[in-house]
């Protein structure tokens, strides 16, 4: 184990180290290991992209689709310059764990362009998500590959995909979720994983003695995820003390005014010039002593480098693949529990679930029942990994890992493989 954590793993042996570790405790045979662990599909596209000053730009986008045995693919978009085959391969095998463990009928995808979406107009946004989608249009279908928002995308990204999609397919609002609700959107989607968030660290406070009124609760990354995850955290009593985006950090040890920092983010695009709080340098929001710590942004942003600044009780993974190996080692010997990406963001795709499933039958439901049935299917999922850490003695993320990886096998047997 020493020796693999010396070398600097990638985001997709990160994932795989994982993998192999809870695949083990569950005696999956050799040749299914492998078959479980690879991905099924890899597609590589050129984007040329004519900017509104004439110049021609080069981007590439990717669509993994790691394994469709329980339903079909699932996974977001993201648009950043640092996306790569190996981080969508990564992100594509968590999003297959991810829909296995809440038990929903999908199996794991993701996708993604190598673009810096701050420096486009909306109009070459539009034009780059348009040739994407047309150029991975052969792979997608309503029962075969359904993308969502991940980094950097939102639901007018999703209306562009949904609209190129049916130019040449017709009528299809199942092909994405995530969409504004006019398109055919699902109510409670866009706050779902935060929502998510919140069920499952009030459970995990509960399990672990945290109070959850009154803690002081750490986030990095203030958009889709963290921005949800304070203002439900909030609203159940918890106090949001530091928050950092790409820009900068704040801190205000009374608490900051979620609903005041949100409205400043839409306006601003960003957290920066708040000024009901203290200016803390971003990379300072590992240091920040709390009791709840939720990382939201990025992947790969607490390493064996930056672990032993944390001072926290719980780790919340907000953010996919957040921790590397090595520092959840090290978090697991300091006695810091973590909640894994797995089970504490799987709120999005289950919500993303709901929505293609109200596309299909076209009907629709309120936001009440969309909230109470996440509940239920979060409540389940965290029940199932807390007892399954309890029987065989392991973190919760291998217990997560353990569950789901159980069900992908006894899809991928049933059907013969
Ligand atoms: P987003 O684009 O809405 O927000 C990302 C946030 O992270 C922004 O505030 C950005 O400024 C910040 N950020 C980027 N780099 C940073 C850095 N170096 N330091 C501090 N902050 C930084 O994205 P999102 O949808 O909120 O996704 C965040 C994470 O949650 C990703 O890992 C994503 O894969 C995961 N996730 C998202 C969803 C969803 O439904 N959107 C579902 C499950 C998991």
């Amino acid at each position: 184990m020493a020796e693999t954590y010396r070398r600097k793993m990638t985001a997709y042996e990160e994932v795989n180290w994982q993998y192999n570790k809870a695949a083990d405790l569950l005696a999956i045979p050799d040749q299914y290991k492998s078959i479980l662990r690879n991905c099924y599909r890899e597609l590589k596209v050129q984007i040329p992209l004519r900017r509104d000053n004439g110049k021609l730009e080069e981007y590439f986008g990717f669509r993994v689709q790691h394994n469709g045995a329980r339903g079909p693919y699932k996974g977001g978009i993201r648009y950043h310059p640092s996306v790569n085959l190996d981080e969508v391969r990564a992100l594509a095998s968590l999003m297959t764990w991810k829909t296995a463990l809440v038990d929903i009928p999908f199996g794991g995808a993701k996708g993604g362009v190598n673009c810096d979406p701050h420096s486009m107009s909306e109009n070459e946004l539009q034009v780059l998500t348009r040739t994407f989608t047309r150029k991975i249009d052969m792979c997608l279908g309503i029962y075969r590959d359904i993308p969502a928002p991940d980094v950097n995308t939102d639901a007018k990204v999703m209306a562009w995909m949904m609209d190129e999609y049916g130019r040449k397919n017709g009528y299809t609002p199942a092909i994405v979720t995530g969409k504004p609700i006019a398109l055919g959107g699902s109510q409670g989607r866009q706050s779902a994983t935060g929502l998510g968030v919140f069920y499952i660290t009030q459970r995990a406070c509960r399990d672990f003695k945290i109070p959850l009124t009154g803690a002081r609760v750490v986030i990095q990354g203030f958009g889709n995820v963290g921005s949800f995850s304070a203002e439900y955290l909030q609203k159940g009593g918890a106090k949001i003390i530091a928050v950092a985006d790409e820009a900068g950090g704040l801190i205000n040890k009374d608490g900051l005014n979620v609903a005041a920092l949100i409205r400043h983010t839409k306006e601003r695009k960003g957290i920066t010039g708040f000024t009901e709080a203290d200016v803390l340098p971003k990379e300072h929001i590992f240091t920040v002593p709390c009791d709840i710590l939720i990382p939201a942004a990025l992947n790969g942003v607490i390493t064996d480098q930056n672990v032993e600044t944390i001072q926290a009780k719980i780790i919340i993974e907000g953010a996919n693949n957040p921790i590397n190996p090595h520092a959840d080692h090290i978090l697991k010997e300091r006695g810091i529990p973590v909640v894994p990406d797995i089970l504490a963001n799987a709120g999005g795709v289950t919500v993303s679930y709901f929505e293609w499933t109200q596309n299909l039958q076209q009907f629709y439901w309120d936001e009440k029942e969309v909230q109470h049935k996440l509940e239920a299917k979060m409540d389940r999922a965290y029940t199932e990994v807390w007892e399954m850490a309890a029987k065989h003695n392991v973190p919760l993320r291998m217990a997560a890992f353990m569950v789901a990886i159980r069900r992908v096998y006894e899809a991928v047997q049933l059907r013969g493989i």
